[in-house]
């Protein structure tokens, strides 16, 4: 039969993947608000990066923009959200002086490395932020305080090259989506060089970002190829990708949808790892494995290396909305 001629695959399915507490969150405040203030709700920024999660809360009434200038002037009595990313301290203070109402939905372990900044600097240190340049967290960060008060560093390089602008004490905050192993190796440098350098009392990387890549390097060593659900501006599915494959995997790609698989890099594969990014829904996993599933006869076995049950609260304005609709 058609069955029995396609060749076996064992797809290792990464866990947890996917979803964390703060994309949740930032997905449920655009949909509450939809609900509770009808449309248009603008959104500044991408609320997740991922096209998918973007193009449904379209269709639902969301508008996106990425400055708050392009929300035509007879629309600001309407709600915006900020994305899960946070923003700098001018973003919100833009907001109140055009007299708009806005939802915030930064992440609170985003927030958690905004108010540390804000610590090291009423204490007089100088902060050093590690992150990569360009990325709106990074943006929304060093935004927290006076343009040139944050140094940025990205690599090992950087960290070697840094030179203080002060002589303050030092301290050193991250992007909440880095790579775990560079990140360690970029503060072991910068600890080696700054012995007296303060560190965040609680890694500044997420959970979600940490066990996303220890489930990634627990599959990736013993499947011939890797597969990461995530959009190419999702800064921790580009990580878990590396991951993959300084993990040993052979093939490491980062797809958005099962229309982008690079059928001929997977030829003779027989094990598929398998996992998605903190922005990317669970239909796209499925998605991927149906894709598989004409292809192969595909087994799917789970591996788990944590459990989560983190989940965040919403903003006041929109808590009672939820409870209501349950
Ligand atoms: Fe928050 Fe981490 Fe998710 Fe980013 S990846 S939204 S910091 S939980």
């Amino acid at each position: 039969s058609a069955t029995t001629s396609k060749p076996p695959l064992t797809v290792h399915l990464c866990a947890p993947r996917g979803f964390c507490a703060g994309v949740d969150r930032a997905i449920q405040i655009v949909e509450l608000a939809l609900k509770k203030f009808g449309q248009p709700v603008y959104v500044r920024h991408e609320i997740v990066h991922n096209k998918y999660v973007v193009d449904g809360l379209k269709a639902k009434g969301a508008v996106f923009v990425e400055e708050l200038g392009e929300i035509p002037a007879d629309h600001a009595d309407r709600p915006v959200i900020f994305s899960a990313h946070g923003v700098p301290k001018s973003v919100p203070a833009d907001a109140q002086a055009r007299n708009m109402f806005f939802l915030d939905a930064t992440c609170p372990l985003v927030s958690k490395v905004h108010k540390e900044a804000e610590i090291h600097f009423r204490r007089e240190r100088e902060i050093v932020l590690i992150g990569h340049a360009g990325h709106p967290e990074v943006i929304g960060t060093m935004g927290q305080l006076p343009e040139g008060t944050v140094s940025l560093i990205e690599t090992e390089a950087d960290a070697r090259a840094f030179q203080p602008k002060t002589d303050q004490p030092l301290a050193f905050i991250t992007q909440t989506t880095l790579s775990v192993d560079d990140t360690a190796g970029i503060v072991a440098v910068l600890q080696e060089r700054f012995p007296q350098i303060v560190a965040p009392h609680k890694e500044d990387i997420c959970y979600a970002t940490t066990n996303r890549q220890e489930a990634v390097k627990e599959v990736a060593p013993r499947v011939d190829a890797m597969i990461v659900v995530g959009a190419p501006n999702s800064s921790n599915s580009q990580r878990l990708r590396e991951v993959g494959e300084r993990s040993g995997c052979r093939v490491s790609h980062l797809i958005q949808r099962a229309s982008e698989i690079d059928w001929a890099a997977f030829e003779g594969i027989s094990t598929l790892g398998l996992t998605a990014g903190a922005s990317a829904p669970e239909t796209l996993v499925e998605e991927i494995i149906a894709a598989f599933g004409e292809r192969y006869d595909v087994t799917v076995e789970i591996v788990r290396t944590a459990e989560e049950t983190i989940a965040f609260n919403l903003p006041r304005e929109l808590r009672e909305l939820r409870d209501a609709a349950e």
